[in-house]
């Protein structure tokens, strides 16, 4: 069963990792989907191919979530493009880890800029159509880092922290005209940003996950179909932990 024919998807940072993961099952599931990227064009334009030949429109546009009017622009063109939005993925999200003590102030507000900043961007310039529509749903990508924090990663824990208290606030505001709002929050997911991190020092993490492995990007791909679908039609609030065990 298809769960999401002919819904209009914005999915922000799908060039790589998670984000592309869930244009896949997305597009599987018969959404349009449109998506952003910073710097990966190739990837973007190969991803927009894959899922054209799916038998959906997608388009990928180079945007930087962090600046409010390019978010503003990429919306009034996405609408131009598809007709409407129907979902909403804030997912471009970035690492620069140091403990505090070693922490540039750059780095700081360069993670609150791209991790934060974007979702009020995004979602900002979303709500209008979503409000006329009376219906929408927004998805969050936090962290298991956001609720538990984590030594190194203020910078990063404070922006997924942050994507919580929003995403609550916004299921308050916008609940009366059928728009929800929801956060995932994903635990060692195997991608790029990942990728970067010492191997014992994943293994590590490994073994610590009750169910014994990394996460995939579809395993959080199919947590945001769930959000996005009506199948959640009385769920708005929450953050949903995709971690395999890690916070329990
Ligand atoms: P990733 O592989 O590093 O991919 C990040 C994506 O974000 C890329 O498509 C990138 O585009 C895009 N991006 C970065 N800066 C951007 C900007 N300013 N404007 C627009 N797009 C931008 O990361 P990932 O592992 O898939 O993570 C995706 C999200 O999940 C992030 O928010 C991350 O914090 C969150 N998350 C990940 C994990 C994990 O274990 N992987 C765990 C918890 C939460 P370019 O390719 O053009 O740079």
């Amino acid at each position: 069963m298809k769960l999401l024919e002919g819904k209009n998807v914005i999915i922000t940072g799908a060039s790589r990792g998670i984000g592309t993961g869930i244009a896949k099952v997305f597009a599987d599931h018969g959404a349009n989907v449109a998506f952003t990227y910073s710097s990966s064009e190739a990837p973007a334009l190969a991803l927009e191919k894959e899922l054209t030949a799916k038998g959906v429109k997608a388009k990928a546009y180079k945007s930087n979530a962090a600046s409010f009017s390019e978010s503003e622009v990429l919306i009034a063109n996405v609408l131009t493009d598809f007709g409407g939005i129907d979902v909403l993925i804030n997912n471009a999200g970035i690492t620069k880890d140091n403990l505090l003590m070693r922490m540039a102030e750059e780095d700081f507000d360069k993670v609150i800029e791209i991790n934060l900043k974007s979702v009020f961007n995004m979602t900002k310039a979303v709500q209008r159509t979503m409000l006329k529509q009376r219906k929408g749903s927004i998805i969050n990508m936090s962290s298991v880092v956001g609720v538990k924090g984590n030594a190194g990663q203020t910078n990063y824990a404070a922006s997924k922290a942050g994507m919580i208290g929003f995403t609550k606030s916004v299921a308050l505001e916008l609940g009366s005209r059928n728009i929800r709002c929801n956060a995932i929050a994903p635990g060692f997911i195997e991608t790029e940003m990942t990728a970067k991190l010492d191997e014992k020092v994943v293994q590590s993490w490994r073994d610590g996950i009750p169910l014994k492995r990394g996460g995939a990007p579809e395993d959080i791909a199919n947590a945001c179909l769930f959000f996005a679908s009506d199948l959640s039609g009385y769920i708005t609030g929450q953050v949903l932990n995709v971690d395999g065990g890690m916070l329990t």
